[in-house]
C-alpha cells in the first residue's frame, strides 16, 4: 500500500519540500471537497509557488539588510505636508526602477528620508524585485575593506546584482581621497543599470562639500541626478515631535 509519506519522500526528492510537508492536508481537503483530478493537480502547484514565492519574499527582505521596518501606512502626511502621499504612490508601480531611475530626498534631519526609502525598499521586494539597503558610512567602509583586499571590482559587481540599492545618510561625513574613488567606482557602475535611493541632508548646491577631490565629486554627482526624482524635504523633526509631544504632557502631569 502506497503510504502518503512515501509521496510526500518522492516529492521531497524533487525537491518539492512544502508540497512534501502539506501533502496530508491537501489530501484531505480534496477529499472533502471531492475535486477533479485536474483541480487537484491545479492546487498542487498553487500550493508550491504560493510557499516559494513567499519564502523568497523573506529571504529577500532579509538580504536587503534594512535597519529597520518602516511601512508607508505608518506614514503620516500630515506632519510631513513637503511631500505628498500622491508623490509617493505614484514611485509604487516602481517604474522608476524598471527605468534606472534614481530618487534623491533631501531634507534635514528627523523628517521621514528614511522612513520613506525603507518604505520604498520593503514595497519593491513585495513587488518582486531585489534591494540592498546601506547606509553611506557602511558602505564606505564595506568598499574600503574591499579595496584593501584588492576586490574592490568584486564587490562593486555585487551592489549590481539588485535591482535597486538604497544609500542612507550621504554628506553625514566627508570622504577620504579612497572613498571619494571607491564611491565614484560604485556610482559609475550602477548608472543606467540599476536604481538608486539616496538619503542625504545636504542641498546639492553643497554636495561637492563631502568630496575631497573636486574632480571626482562633479562627475560622481551628474550619474546620481541624470535621471532622478528629487524631493525637497523640510519642515520639524518627527522625532522632535514625539519629544514636544512628551515634554508637554510631562509639563502637565508635573
Ligand atoms: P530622516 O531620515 O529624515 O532623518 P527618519 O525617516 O529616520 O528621518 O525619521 C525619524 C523617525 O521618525 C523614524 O522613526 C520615522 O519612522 C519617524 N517618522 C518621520 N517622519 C514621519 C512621518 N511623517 N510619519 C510617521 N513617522 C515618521
Ligand atoms: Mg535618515
Amino acid at each position: 500500500m502506497l503510504s502518503i509519506e512515501q509521496v510526500a519522500q518522492a516529492f521531497r526528492s524533487l525537491k518539492f519540500n512544502n508540497l512534501a510537508s502539506s501533502l496530508e492536508g491537501l489530501l484531505k481537503q480534496a477529499e472533502k471537497q471531492q475535486v477533479s483530478y485536474l483541480q487537484f493537480a491545479a492546487s498542487l502547484a498553487e500550493k508550491e509557488l504560493a510557499l516559494r514565492q513567499e519564502r523568497r519574499l523573506l529571504l529577500n527582505k532579509r538580504k536587503a539588510e534594512f535597519p529597520g521596518v518602516k511601512r508607508l501606512e505608518e506614514f503620516d502626511f500630515q506632519h510631513q505636508t513637503t511631500i505628498t502621499k500622491r508623490q509617493i504612490n505614484q514611485l509604487l508601480d516602481f517604474q522608476f526602477i524598471d527605468n534606472r531611475e534614481n530618487i534623491v530626498f533631501i531634507g534635514p534631519p528627523g523628517v521621514g528620508k528614511t522612513h520613506l526609502a525603507i518604505a520604498l525598499g520593503i514595497g519593491a521586494i513585495e513587488a518582486g524585485y531585489s534591494v540592498f539597503f546601506t547606509s553611506m558610512l557602511a558602505l564606505n567602509e564595506s568598499l574600503e575593506l574591499a579595496e584593501m583586499k584588492g576586490q574592490l571590482k568584486k564587490r562593486l559587481s555585487e551592489f549590481g546584482k539588485y535591482d535597486l540599492i538604497i544609500i542612507d545618510e550621504l554628506g553625514y561625513l566627508p570622504f577620504n581621497q579612497q572613498s571619494n574613488f571607491n564611491f565614484f567606482q560604485l556610482i559609475h557602475s550602477l548608472y543606467e543599470f540599476r536604481s538608486i535611493i539616496m538619503t542625504t541632508n545636504k542641498e546639492f548646491s553643497h554636495w561637492n562639500e563631502f568630496f575631497s577631490d573636486q574632480n571626482v565629486a562633479v562627475p560622481t554627482i551628474d550619474r546620481i541626478i541624470h535621471h532622478a526624482q528629487i524631493f525637497m524635504m523640510g519642515g520639524e523633526s518627527y522625532r522632535l515631535k514625539n519629544n514636544l509631544q512628551q515634554q508637554r504632557l510631562n509639563n502637565t502631569v508635573g
